[in-house]
């Protein structure tokens, strides 16, 4: 059987009428079949991978998405999230004698952070970014 790619564009809609129906779902792994049964009734040789799933949902702009994590209680330098791939920034902090010193990182495109030691994502809860009021701080941006 032949498979076929959706666009950027088609995952992106197939992910926002999910989540209009269902304002919350709360695993990739659930978000993952429910994208596949929305593709499946408009091509159902569609073919699509959980994490291109969750990579399109964050890069669309339209989808709220909470990571859960554990401390994987190693210290890593890591340089790209984990969650979409977007490069991490670091955390810096200034010690009393005036040093800086960086104590995590943090990625500026979804809600991965991080300390000295990696976190691993091991959830990842989706919602509809209209089924919750609007807060400026939910995109990582100040509002000044
Ligand atoms: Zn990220």
């Amino acid at each position: 059987m032949a498979y076929r790619i959706p666009t950027a564009e088609v995952l992106a809609v197939a992910i926002v009428d999910v989540l209009r129906e269902n304002p919350t779902v709360d695993s990739q792994k659930q978000l993952t079949e429910l994208v596949r049964e929305r593709l499946h009734c408009i091509d159902p040789a569609y073919a699509v991978t959980g994490q291109r799933i969750r990579r399109t949902a964050i890069s669309s702009g339209l989808v709220r998405i909470e990571v859960q994590t554990r401390d994987s209680g190693k210290r890593r330098r890591l340089t790209r999230c984990p969650v979409c791939d977007s490069k991490l920034s670091k955390v810096r902090n200034r010690t009393i004698s005036g040093d800086i010193t960086i104590i995590g990182r943090r990625c500026p495109n979804c809600s991965y952070h991080m300390g000295l030691t990696e976190r691993i994502p091991t959830r990842y809860v989706f919602s509809n970014i209209h089924s919750r009021r609007r807060s400026p701080a939910d995109n990582g941006q100040t509002k000044l």
